[in-house]
């Protein structure tokens, strides 16, 4: 697979939507004038949350309509009853909507479409095109042939009103789940196995979210899709490549049945990322098995744990269109998705000074019961974004990291005897290091200069200069860092007989107890903490108990 990176040092050239090969197709269409519109359609299963490949559909068909003056659906897919939910329906919706897009009043449901379905199917029955079979699984597996050797179905010439009886008898319920199916009657010796008279319906006792106990048939996938677009008047229904192989059906449908629309589908290559899974199916493993706390983990690639982790939609759609859509598949470097979000918050999130390990020192030249109000850029990238007001006292906070000891050659922060620049205040000396009795550094004490406040007139340089916060006036913080949810690049790759779990980063969070200005942040607030990130308060945040995730840090840690 071919691994798309971050672009580093630049940008890529931005890709945009135009000039991608689905437009190109879109286009010829609306010239020759097969169609004279757009209408397209977002179909999620709702058996779980969305994650960013749906996003990247979700643009790709919102954006495609869009960009032709057209409309888009969203359909709800929902033709299997056991795994679906009306929990998923709304989280779908509300992920949706956070994205940015309006299906305004078109919100469907393949389930409203059941009993035209139903009729489709009894067409095909009445013109010779489908049968009932009543071979069980595993004897369809078996007599399914293979290349060059055509599948068997002893069941294909049932006599057209038998077929008509059964499958009305298959409706009102008077037969098991899989005694019964109904067959499209095409070709058993076809070299696409999807051709071999595909089974359209089957027999599924139970009770489906919306049209509860009605229906004990429930159509296929393969049948459902293609007509239910066609209902709707879909131009381009566009979907992932593993459809490919069923586009035939997709076409076969459409011309053998009296559906509406003569629809048209164009696949392109599902987004994989690095670093991470997408397949609903792993990631409900994860949830289910608690090694995420829930689908909105923010180390879960859903969209809810994006918007938890503290991502904007902004930053999201800008990545789906710089990836661009093609027809192999690749994998995306995650690195990438961090970039857009980078730009994306460096003009937007005000700059703050947070401390994550903390360490105290004291000024002993300045004066005790003493502070002034210091001030400091909200975010130089925005000058109207002003400044705020600092305390700056005898005692503060600095991250342990920016003191060493014994420093190397190049550590140019604090040391001892050495000097550094407090961020919107004054230049420090290091004169005394305290220890407790077990040799570890507790306390630094230092002499300011009152000479240097910044924006003063001092012209002494230092070569490093580091946040602090003020000891009395600063508010404890809990900080959650997080590293990929999987070290491997791809998590999928692992020995034989063993599986993806194996690959989960065991530090994947690591949470700080930080000290922080004090400031009153709102849910979902987005903070650059100086030096190390974006930052967005979490939901379990309160005015008494901060928490903060990391979004992602300053810095690239790409390391291919
Ligand atoms: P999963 O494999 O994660 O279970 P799915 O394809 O079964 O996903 P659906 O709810 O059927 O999930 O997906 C809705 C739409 O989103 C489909 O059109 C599907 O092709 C598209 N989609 C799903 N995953 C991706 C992806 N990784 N990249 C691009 N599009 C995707
Ligand atoms: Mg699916």
């Amino acid at each position: 697979m071919e691994l798309k990176t971050a672009p580093t040092p630049e940008p890529a050239e931005k890709k945009t939507m135009s000039g991608n090969f689905i437009h190109d197709d879109i286009e010829e269409d609306l010239t020759e004038g097969r169609y004279n519109k757009v209408h397209t359609r977002f179909p999620p299963e709702p058996n779980g949350y969305l994650h960013i490949g749906h996003a990247k559909s979700i643009c790709l068909n919102f954006g495609t309509a869009q960009k032709y003056g057209g409309v888009c659906n969203l359909r709800f897919d929902d033709t299997n009853p056991a795994k679906e939910d009306d929990e998923y329906i709304r989280s779908i919706k509300a992920d949706v909507r956070w994205l940015g897009f309006d299906w305004g009043e078109n919100l469907f449901y393949a389930s409203d479409y059941f009993d035209k379905l139903y009729g489709y199917a009894v067409e095909l029955i009445r013109a010779g095109k489908a049968y009932v079979c009543e071979l069980s699984a595993d004897q369809m597996r078996e007599y399914r042939g293979s290349i060059g050797v055509p599948a068997r179905s002893p069941w294909r010439d049932r006599p057209i009103e038998e077929s008509l009886d059964l499958f009305e008898r298959m409706k009102n319920g008077e037969f098991a789940d899989g005694q019964y199916t109904l067959r499209a009657k095409i070709d058993l010796a076809s070299p696409n196995f999807v051709l071999r008279d595909p089974v359209i319906y089957r027999i599924q006792h139970g009770v489906h979210h919306r049209t509860g106990d009605k229906w004990c048939i429930y159509p296929m996938y393969d049948f459902a899709h293609p007509l239910s677009d066609s209902l709707e008047g879909i131009t381009h229904s566009i979907c992932t490549m593993e459809f490919e192989i069923h586009r035939p059906l997709y076409e076969w449908l459409i011309a053998n049945t009296s559906c509406p629309t003569k629809s048209r589908q164009i696949e392109f290559a599902r987004l994989n990322l690095t670093h991470t899974v997408m397949s609903k199916r792993f990631l409900r493993k994860l949830v289910e098995e608690g090694y995420v706390t829930g689908w909105d983990d923010p180390r879960m690639p859903t969209l809810s744990g994006l918007r938890r982790r503290g991502y904007t939609p902004e930053a999201i759609r800008d990545f789906c269109e710089r990836i661009g859509v093609a027809k192999a598949e690749s994998m995306v470097d995650t690195a990438l998705l961090e970039h857009c979000l980078r730009e994306d918050l460096n003009t937007k999130a005000d700059r703050v000074m947070c401390v994550l390990d903390p360490l105290k020192v004291i000024i002993t030249n300045y004066p005790e019961n003493e502070r002034e109000m210091l001030p400091v850029d909200n975010n130089p990238e925005k000058p109207e974004r002003g400044k705020r007001l600092l305390p700056f006292s005898r005692e503060i906070y600095i991250e342990r990291e920016d003191f060493m000891e014994e420093p190397p050659k190049k550590f140019f922060r604090l040391k001892p005897g050495g000097e550094v620049r407090l961020k919107g205040a004054y230049i420090i000396k290091c004169e005394e290091v305290v220890k407790d009795a077990a040799g570890n550094i507790t306390e630094l004490r230092c002499t300011y200069d009152p000479e240097t406040k910044s924006g003063g007139a001092s012209t002494k340089k230092v070569k490093a200069t580091i946040h602090w916060v003020n000891a009395k006036e600063c508010k404890d913080a809990e900080v959650r860092l997080y590293d990929y949810l999987f070290t491997a690049e791809n998590p999928y790759d692992v020995p034989e007989g063993s599986d993806f779990i194996e690959n989960l980063n065991p530090n994947s969070l690591e949470i700080k107890q930080a000290k922080i200005e004090s400031l009153f942040p709102l849910p979902g607030e987005k903070f650059q903490f100086l030096r190390h990130g974006y930052f967005a308060t979490d939901p379990d945040s309160t005015n008494d108990h901060l928490v903060f995730n990391r979004i992602v840090s300053l810095k690239s840690n790409y390391k291919g």
